[in-house]
């Protein structure tokens, strides 16, 4: 078997899920498990959260079943609504929470046959501008709602465009926009995403809507998840598959664009971007092996990579090579390469078989 696995720690995923809860005491809180949860699997992770967590979150209906066939029981919010009429009827056999984000999706909501009523989040577009209603349609729309046939809940939802900086005067105007609909009367209101739970207690509300700081990874560029007592949950990891000595002025890798500058010795590992490592690491990006760090030698290949370990004469084959995880941060990794663990998360390809353990 090729040697990479993303090791999944559900310990840690469930560590994680009891910090958010403790950051907003008597608060509840959906896990977001979004993306096959941030792409550690969500049949696992909901199968570990379900007697913790008070509910799940997801972008679709067909996330939504897939959370479903393990927990039937839970409350779980579809958080950007139905895409069409139909599924609404589809929403209601399963139970779901549904987010109602713009007019189409009133319109639809209010044309339809539902077996049973749904608990539904009116969202408010309080500053992003991606979706949901301006406070005045809000307004509208509640009124619509309050005593509807299609209706069991009314709950008013929001999201964050910079909670992850803080200090971000968007952050105060999106929650004075939000304070607005105070007067509104709702079952539950719900606001904070990871960054806002961590730092910002008055967006607590009613239920948190954590993603990333469950998986262990940090939402703000200058604060460490390790700061904030998060513990990483995946763990990436491959082998040295070969190795080689290379004379001064010998290349590596595709483009020859590393060149030794002394004679060196080089790794291969099983690794490389279409299992989901990021192509644009940066000369100097570091792997893990035997604890010490050491960097990439040349581009990454589309199965493989490779790493100078001349400073690591016990390096060997066959030796573990961790590629993000407790000894490399992958919000590291993610700032080395220009963007944000969310997205090196969510793009571990399915061929790196996920293994768990502490479930
Ligand atoms: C993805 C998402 C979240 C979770 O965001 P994190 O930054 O990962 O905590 C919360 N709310 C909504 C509406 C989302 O789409």
């Amino acid at each position: 078997m090729r040697p990479l696995v993303a090791m999944v720690d559900l310990a840690a995923l469930r560590h994680n899920y009891q910090l958010a809860k403790q950051c907003a005491p008597g608060r509840k809180a959906f896990a977001v498990v979004k993306a096959n949860a941030y792409g550690h699997g969500s049949p696992a992770a909901v199968e570990c959260l379900r007697d913790v967590a008070d509910g799940f979150a997801v972008a679709s209906l067909e996330e939504a079943e897939q959370v479903r066939s393990v927990d039937s029981n839970a409350r779980l919010l579809l958080l950007e609504g139905c895409f069409e009429p139909s599924e609404y009827v589809a929403a209601a056999e399963l139970g779901l929470d549904v987010a109602v984000q713009g007019e189409a999706q009133l319109d639809a909501l209010l044309a339809a046959h539902i077996e049973r009523p749904l608990s539904l989040w009116l969202k408010l577009d309080s500053g992003m501008h991606r979706l949901g209603f301006s406070a005045d349609a809000l307004r509208r729309a509640h009124a619509c709602l309050q005593g509807a046939t299609q209706v069991a809940e009314l709950n008013l939802m929001s999201h964050f465009a910079c909670a992850d900086e803080r200090g971000h005067p968007l952050n105060e105007a999106q929650l004075e926009q939000f304070t607005g609909l105070l007067d509104l009367e709702f079952d539950n209101r719900s606001f904070a995403n990871s960054a806002a739970v961590l730092t910002m207690s008055a967006a607590h509300m009613d239920w948190l809507r954590p993603g990333i700081m469950l998986y262990g990874a940090s939402p703000f560029a200058e604060l460490s998840a390790k700061t904030l007592g998060l513990k990483p949950v995946m763990t990436l990891t491959a082998s040295i598959i070969a190795i080689r000595e290379v004379s001064t002025g010998e290349s590596v890798g595709y483009g020859a664009s590393w060149v030794a500058q002394r004679p060196s010795r080089i790794a291969t590992v099983s690794c490389g971007y279409a299992d989901g490592y990021p192509r644009t690491a940066p000369p100097g990006t570091c792997v893990a092996i035997r604890g010490q760090r050491v960097p990439l030698a040349g581009r990454v290949s589309m199965d493989m990579l490779t790493v100078d370990i001349t400073d690591l004469p016990p390096a060997g084959l066959g030796d573990a090579v961790e590629l993000w995880g407790n000894k490399i941060p992958i919000d590291e990794l993610a700032q080395a390469c220009g963007t944000i663990g969310y997205e090196l998360l969510t793009k571990v390809t399915q061929r790196v078989p996920r293994r768990y353990i502490n479930g």
